[in-house]
């Protein structure tokens, strides 16, 4: 009969970073929350998330009896510093649609527990962090993200992978706590340049960037746009400012040669102007919260970000892309992009888009004559 060491053995042998153990009792407090705060949440239902459904492990797993949290340190490596400026980090080298990376290591630790007549599900809906906490792995951030204890010096560079499992095995000692020095004033919060963050570890996901860049309706509304910056896809801001995350930041890493090698396809020339083929291709399998129906979000985005690089050589790509679109969300932005760069050629350009132009196009273009 397989024992606790065993399992915690073979999560190091997989190189998992940490492992911990709880029980499956149902999250109540988190399905108490999401209750509370269905305004800010409703929408995870209608995506299809069922968050609420994974508060109790019993609706992933009958008879569940534990559930095994394994850390996975997702920042082991450097990334580009382009890559790093347009994405936030957890998206760059996620493996959920290739699954060759973290999904083969998870799939080698369930066999391991199948062979010892354990039988497992991970969930996508359990509330990962929460029993993160739970299991002693680590405590939350005021940035309502969850901080490693033992590995990772101590960062949120971290993905927990939770484990419903038929067998009882002692849990350990819960952390479930927010772990903040009381010298640190907040800074997440006052970084958050969307005001997404609450403060007290709470935050509202239909403020946050990474929100609004694969989710958000419509064209960006002009008073997110600057706020928004460069982030395309995700957004680490509010992890980039932690002291909790210096230490980690500060230690040199090496290349991951995985990311470094796609970087090319993920410059925003590249993803202003693709098409399906390309997206299908190249961008999904890594990024794929946006389906080829939504290129019209993604070139929104990469115009969005081209405007508040304030680089003049992407005034060319704004242009031609003006050209090749007739979605009149991303004419809009680039129209908005082309003012914010700014100088002759965008000015002339505006001028020939505005003959002929109608509606929202019309409109954006009006406002950035009077910007420029
Ligand atoms: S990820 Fe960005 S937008 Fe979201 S809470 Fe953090 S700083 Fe704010
Ligand atoms: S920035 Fe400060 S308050 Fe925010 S999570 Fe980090 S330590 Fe906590």
């Amino acid at each position: 009969m397989l024992t606790k060491q065993d399992i915690i053995a073979e999560a190091r042998r997989l190189k998992f970073a940490d492992i911990g153990f709880t029980n499956a009792e149902p999250f109540t407090s988190q399905k108490e929350y999401l209750l509370d705060h269905m305004t800010e949440y409703g929408w995870t239902q209608k995506a299809g998330f069922s968050l609420l459904d994974g508060t109790d492990p019993q609706n992933i797993l009958p008879g569940a009896k534990s559930i095994i949290v394994l850390l996975e340190s997702y920042f082991a490596e450097a990334f580009p510093h382009q890559m790093e400026g347009n994405f936030g980090r957890c998206y760059l080298d996620d493996d959920r649609v290739t699954k060759d990376g973290l999904a083969l290591k998870v799939k080698a630790f369930r066999q391991f527990l199948k062979a010892n007549s354990i039988d497992s599900k991970v969930p996508f809906n359990l509330p990962h962090r929460l029993a993160a906490a739970r299991a002693g792995l680590g405590t939350f951030g005021k940035n309502s993200l969850f901080y490693a204890r033992r590995v990772a010096r101590a960062s949120s560079w971290i993905i927990p992978v939770t484990i419903v499992i038929d067998s009882e095995f002692p849990p350990d000692e819960p952390t479930v706590a927010i772990g903040c020095p009381e010298w640190c004033r907040n800074a997440c919060v006052a970084a958050c340049p969307t005001g997404a963050l609450k403060g007290g570890g709470k935050i509202d996901p239909r403020r946050c960037i990474s929100y609004l860049t694969y989710y958000g309706e419509g064209l960006t509304p002009r008073e997110l746009r600057e706020p928004m910056g460069m982030y395309v896809y995700g957004c680490d801001r509010c992890q980039n400012v932690c002291p909790r995350n210096l230490p980690w930041m500060s230690e040199a890493k090496i290349m991951n040669s995985r990311v470094a090698a796609k970087a090319a396809d993920f410059e925003l020339a590249c993803l202003l102007h693709m098409d399906k083929p390309y997206f299908t291709q190249k961008i999904w399998p890594h990024m794929f919260y946006m389906s080829a129906d939504d290129l019209w979000r993604w070139k929104m985005n990469a115009a969005r970000a081209m405007g508040n690089s304030l680089n003049p050589a992407y005034t060319a790509d704004l242009i031609r892309a003006f050209k090749e679109n007739s979605d009149e969300r991303v004419q809009s932005m680039i129209a908005w992009a082309l003012s914010r760069i700014g100088g002759q050629e965008a000015k002339e350009a505006l001028n020939q888009f505005q003959k002929g132009s109608k509606g929202i196009v019309r409109d954006e273009i009006e406002q950035a004559f009077a910007e420029l």
